[in-house]
């Protein structure tokens, strides 16, 4: 660890969590998350692959979700960014990514945005399989997906508002090569210059990693990147959830999922995940019984006091200019937006 880190997780260590966000991520409910994570992985969806019937049937209950938790319409009266896809068999239709907004309560903060993240899609069926066909896509990233609903829930609901304003977006299209996320960056729906980070979540519920099990702590990726890793690990006493650096594939996965949309125009942007790699990884059998909800659930909570933290400081995230890997980014965002 160098000095530029250490200062900078001294920093935040000073940070008391507030009693009031305690409170809130408590309300973090296992049995909420199960249920959603049951029908998103469900047959019903069909793998939920882009663009699909199955696809749009998530959209929906996503959406419907964020209105219940009375998450801020950005896309004229909607939670749908909607656009049309066409995919490599030649099959069209119409992929929504489903965006809502928790507004922040500095006069000029408000206008600036922590994203909380995670990819919806998954790989569709197979009909060439014997047997099972569907891609449920439960741990990839049904998982993910509950998350960020369940931190709306928990965070719309709660009496206090941070500085910043918090969006809650699920994308389409990961799979096939981050379009949702690409679609949302280009659409300037939220102008990156208005972002200051990215928490993407990725499965996140399965245990049992092929290093062995994985309870009570998380790997992000690119933890040494920026700022943000250190932040999390000094949540590690309050939330009961350690944040760790895989000593490879904590670098190896960066571009590997939504983050790096985003750290490519420079925005501080990180995936969590449990387990990077898992028995049933992009398989039919990555079916939503095989998830830790209650380890899920405290994972949450971390997540939800780290997202609180960098939405009500006035210090934006920073790249670390010390990790030379990190150089590139820093300069996206100095290249000008
Ligand atoms: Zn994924």
């Amino acid at each position: 660890m160098n000095a530029l880190i250490c200062l900078v997780s001294a920093a935040y260590s000073l940070l008391s969590v507030p009693a009031a966000w305690l409170q809130a991520v408590d309300s973090i409910d296992a049995n909420r998350i199960k249920a959603a994570v049951h029908y998103l992985a469900s047959d019903e969806l069909e793998g939920r692959d882009s663009p699909s019937n199955g696809l749009n049937l998530a959209a929906q209950f996503i959406a419907k979700s964020f209105d219940r938790a009375g998450l801020e319409k950005i896309i004229e009266g909607s939670y749908l960014q909607t656009t049309t896809y066409k995919n490599r068999r030649d099959i069209e239709g119409q992929v929504s990514n489903v965006v809502g907004v928790l507004r922040g309560q500095d006069p000029l903060l408000k206008e600036t945005y922590v994203l909380i993240t995670a990819h919806y899609d998954h790989l569709g069926k197979n009909e060439r399989l014997d047997g099972d066909q569907i891609f449920n896509g439960a741990n990839d990233n049904a998982s993910g997906t509950a998350g960020v609903m369940e931190l709306a829930e928990v965070l719309a609901k709660a009496e206090f508002r941070t500085r910043r304003s918090i969006a809650f977006i699920a994308f389409w299209g990961e799979e096939r090569g981050m379009l949702g996320s690409k679609h949302f960056l280009e659409s300037n729906l939220i102008p990156a210059d208005k972002i200051v980070a990215v928490i993407n979540l990725e499965q996140i519920g399965r245990t049992d990693d092929n290093e062995g099990p994985r309870i009570a702590a998380v790997s992000m990726t690119g933890y040494d990147y920026s700022d943000i890793g250190s932040l999390f690990s000094s949540l590690a006493e309050a939330s009961g959830i350690k944040t760790e650096k895989h000593t490879r594939n904590s670098d190896a996965y960066f571009g590997a999922s939504d983050n790096i949309v985003f750290a490519q125009r420079g925005i501080p942007a990180h995936t969590i995940c449990t387990a990077f790699m898992f028995p049933d990884y992009h398989r039919v059998s990555d079916h939503a019984d095989k998830l830790d909800y209650e380890n899920m659930a405290k994972v949450l909570r971390l997540i939800g006091l780290g997202l609180l933290t960098i939405a009500d400081s006035e210090k934006a995230p920073a790249w670390n200019l010390d990790n030379p890997r990190a150089k590139r980014f820093h300069d996206a965002r100095s290249g000008g937006n």
